[in-house]
């Protein structure tokens, strides 16, 4: 089986350690590869190149900068099947989840192609006479990037176009999950033009990453992954004296309000809570049923999760797919038992079915909860599978109460004809992106991605504006020109008047 290789300088190079994991495809257990598991002396080679190349690539002028991404863009529509294929295979994804990964991606570059008005900064002339300041932005250095398993294609393109474009350089570590998108990506991005060094992948896992973490070269760090890992970069990050964001995990609640379309909701739930089997961080894993909606909110879900279509990602006709690997299959599966112990109805039972033609893939079926609680751990802890719990919650002032009092605070969602619910709902709610009649309500590339409490570390949301601003850093610049100099000495605090 052939080991992954690294991306480094613009070359396919191979690790120098021998310890390496297994890829595999979770629908048919056929082993696909080895993702090797790098220690410093790879992260060392990477940000070595790195380095060098941020001393060029920081003074090309913006305009050149944003060339090669504009040829990825149309060369990732080229290649949208073939990295859709290598999505499915390592991840499980169904066909339309992988090309949705990719195309959020690609819209990442798109907004990045757009970084010379971005980046601007802010000007004024005559603050004091003679005397003007500039504002402006400036790239940082090298920047890494470790980055989950869920989005093989669009958590690492939330991070590298945008830091690139602003004149930073980039070694990502994707998830030794399913790596092999990245080294696709890094290939393509070659052949878009980009100077070698400019990005660069290396494979690995805690060792890796704590190699991130000390080397002193490097500038900042992006994460998304689980909450205890990303409290673990944002603590050692500032140990280190890195810039960080660390996204983390979710419990997402969608509060289904009396007065809703009832169908719509479910259709919405249905999406949020099964799609991507689960494994997405804006997944609605809790559904809030307000007032006398539970029962009927229930059976109607109940139907729909009984003939969710189940299967290989490569079947057009499947809705979802398996899970990522056996730990995680057992992990999900384990809630499920978990569940039933804590006292919670579990409405669909998923955990034994099987896919003809592919046994001993990793699928779990959907699964349903009613009467769930909230001091339940099935409740309080992410669950990251195709597991739906019903809360019933008696006014929409309970519900409130409820999604504000969880740890997480990455996504939430109301259903409800009322459009003061709706606006005082968005107001009162303690996260970070919120949807109106809306299921998964996924910022695009333009707006930010984030969440708050538990489920971020840091002060800065992923692309959009926020991404400028955490990909650079300001200078201001305030000048007073030649005729103006001819003053004495002043020994006063400056205060331009
Ligand atoms: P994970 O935390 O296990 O891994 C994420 C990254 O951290 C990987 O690259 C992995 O190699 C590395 N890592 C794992 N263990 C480590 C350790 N002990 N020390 C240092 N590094 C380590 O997450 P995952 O299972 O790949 O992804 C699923 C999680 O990601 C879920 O919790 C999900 O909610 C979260 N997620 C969050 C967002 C968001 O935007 N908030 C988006 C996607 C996924």
């Amino acid at each position: 089986m052939d080991t992954l290789k690294n991306f480094i300088n613009g070359e396919f190079v191979a690790a120098t350690v021998n310890a390496s994991e297994e890829v595999i495809n979770p629908a048919t257990l056929e082993v696909l590869g080895q993702t090797p598991l790098c220690n410093s002396t790879d992260i060392n080679n990477a940000v070595t190149s790195a380095k060098q190349a941020f001393e060029t690539w920081s003074k090309t002028p913006v305009i050149d900068r944003v060339q090669p991404l504009f040829r990825l863009k149309s060369l990732l529509e080229e290649h949208t099947d073939e990295i859709a294929k290598i999505i499915i295979d390592e991840h499980g994804k169904t066909y339309k989840e992988a090309q949705g990964d990719l195309l959020r991606g690609i819209q990442m570059v798109e907004i990045a192609c757009g970084m010379p008005t971005m980046m601007m900064g802010e000007s004024l002339t005559n603050i004091a006479p003679n005397i003007d300041c500039n504002t402006t932005r400036r790239s940082i250095g090298v920047f890494a990037a470790i980055t989950p398993f869920n989005f093989p294609a669009m958590v690492p393109m939330w991070m590298f176009p945008m830091a690139i474009a602003c004149g930073n350089t980039f070694v990502l570590k994707p998830s030794e999950k399913d790596p092999s998108c990245s080294i696709k990506l890094a290939q393509l991005f070659k052949e878009a033009g980009l100077p070698d060094g400019v990005f660069n992948v290396v494979n690995g896992n805690k060792e890796a990453v704590d190699a991130i973490l000390e080397n002193k070269d490097i500038a900042a760090i992006s994460f998304v992954g689980s909450t205890p890992i990303a409290k673990y970069i944002y603590e050692n990050s500032a140990k280190y004296e890195k810039r960080v964001q660390a996204l983390g995990g979710a419990k997402n609640h969608c509060v289904v309000m009396p007065d809703c379309d009832l169908d719509q909701a479910v259709n919405g739930l249905m999406g949020a809570a099964y799609g991507s089997a689960g494994e997405r961080c804006m997944a609605q894993s809790v559904a809030v049923a307000v007032g006398k909606i539970g029962n009927e909110l229930v059976n109607k879900l109940a139907k729909k999760v009984e003939s969710l279509k189940v299967g290989p990602g490569l079947d057009k006709n499947s809705e979802m797919g398996p899970l990522v690997t056996k730990e995680h299959l057992e992990k999900v599966k384990g809630y499920v038992d978990l569940g039933e112990k804590e006292g919670a109805k579990l409405v669909v039972d998923g955990r034994n079915i099987k896919i003809k033609g592919h046994e001993k893939g990793y699928y779990i079926g959907g699964c349903l909860f009613d009467n769930v609680e909230k001091k339940m751990r099935i409740y309080k802890e992410e669950i990251f599978g195709p597991v739906l719990s019903v809360v019933r919650v008696k006014d929409f002032d309970e519900a409130v109460n409820l999604v504000n009092e969880h740890e997480f605070g990455n996504g939430t969602s109301i259903y409800t004809r009322d459009g003061d619910v709706g606006r005082t709902f968005a107001s009162k709610i303690k996260i970070g992106m919120v949807g109106i009649n809306i299921p998964i309500p996924v910022p695009v590339a333009y707006h930010s991605f984030g969440g708050w409490k538990r489920s971020l570390f840091g002060d800065q949301h992923m692309h959009g504006q926020e991404g400028v601003r955490f990909y650079t850093k300001l200078k201001t610049i305030t000048s007073k020109w030649p005729s103006g100099i001819r003053s004495d000495p002043e020994f006063v605090m400056p205060i331009m008047k």
